[in-house]
């Protein structure tokens, strides 16, 4: 965990763009809650092939005209080179200079994979076309991405993100933090000194964090993930037990020396801002 000691602590937060006029107003009230925690920016995701793009973009500046720095995430499945040069031009026209950079995954039924097949080449493109505007996050998988061949092949898979030029990066979530400790060792030996802020994602709704689980590879200790089951819904109960679980974990985190924090918030306050206060942060 040396190299990440030496960065600045990177605290973020991560929205999706709403799609109705309530979802709005909930996400306005829950960025006014978590604005005063004085993030250093909040990011917006992404739809496959763009199909958010313009909602994407719209939180962004709204959040940007509240006085906060915001990142749009950019996601290269589904979509032409030309599509992806567009849209880092639209970006680059509203003076957003900081972007995530994904792959992303195709819907099912969808017609084609693009003409990007990874986020490495994703980062290659971005700085072929922008050279250093743009300062660029990438995601990584303490617990190994469900699709990578193997570990190994995964890390592999990251190094060539930041050799292509990305400048920090984002974990998926996990549990585990002995997998984030491995991983970073891992990264520093292959010689990758960014930032690696790990991901975390508050616990409020157990079927909801089961189904997404499954799906990214993220594991849940199988004693949390009974306790929380057999709690069926109570959700005081598993949002109790939840806020301990997760304390605990930026807890060891940050004392270990993860350069800070990035709460998948689901547009949501209350959880991420109670854990927020209780770590004294
Ligand atoms: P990649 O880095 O391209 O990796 C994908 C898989 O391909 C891995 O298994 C990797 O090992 C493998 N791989 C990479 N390069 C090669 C190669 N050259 N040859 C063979 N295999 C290779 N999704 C969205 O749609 N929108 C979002 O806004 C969004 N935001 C996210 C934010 C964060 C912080 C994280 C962690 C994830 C986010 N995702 C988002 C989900 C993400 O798109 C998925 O996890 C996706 O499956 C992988 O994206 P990636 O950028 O990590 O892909």
């Amino acid at each position: 965990m040396e190299s990440q000691k030496q960065h600045p602590r990177s605290l973020s937060f991560e929205f999706f763009p709403p799609r109705t006029s309530e979802g709005v107003e909930r996400l306005r009230a829950a960025r006014r809650q978590l604005g005063q925690l004085r993030p250093r920016f909040f990011s917006v995701t992404y739809g496959a092939g763009g199909s958010t793009r313009d909602r994407t973009l719209e939180t962004v500046l709204e959040t940007r005209a509240e006085g906060h720095d915001a990142a749009p995430h950019l996601s290269c499945i589904g979509s032409t080179r030309a599509d992806i040069a567009q849209t880092l031009e639209l970006y680059r026209s509203h003076g957003i200079r900081h972007i995530v950079a994904l792959r992303g995954d195709l819907p099912s039924g969808a017609a084609s994979a693009g003409e990007l097949r990874y986020a490495s080449e994703l980062v290659e493109f971005i700085r072929a076309t922008t050279g250093d505007w743009f300062s660029i996050e990438v995601a990584c998988y303490p617990e190994v991405h469900p699709q990578a061949r193997s570990a190994a092949d995964d890390l592999r898979h990251f190094k060539r993100k930041i050799d292509a030029g990305a400048n920090g990066a984002i974990t998926q979530y996990f549990y585990n933090a002995d997998a984030y400790f491995r991983f970073v060792e891992e990264c520093e030996a292959l010689g990758i000194d960014v930032p690696i802020v790990p991901g975390v994602m508050p616990i409020g709704n157990f079927s909801q964090l089961a189904r997404f689980s499954d799906a990214c590879g993220a594991e849940i200790p199988r004693w949390l993930r009974l306790k929380l089951q057999g709690f069926a819904d109570d959700t005081a109960s598993i949002r109790s037990l939840g806020l301990d679980v997760v304390t605990d974990l930026c807890d060891r985190l940050l004392a270990a020396g993860a350069p800070g924090l990035h709460f998948y918030t689901m547009n949501q306050a209350g959880l991420t801002s109670t854990i927020w206060q209780r770590l004294g942060l």
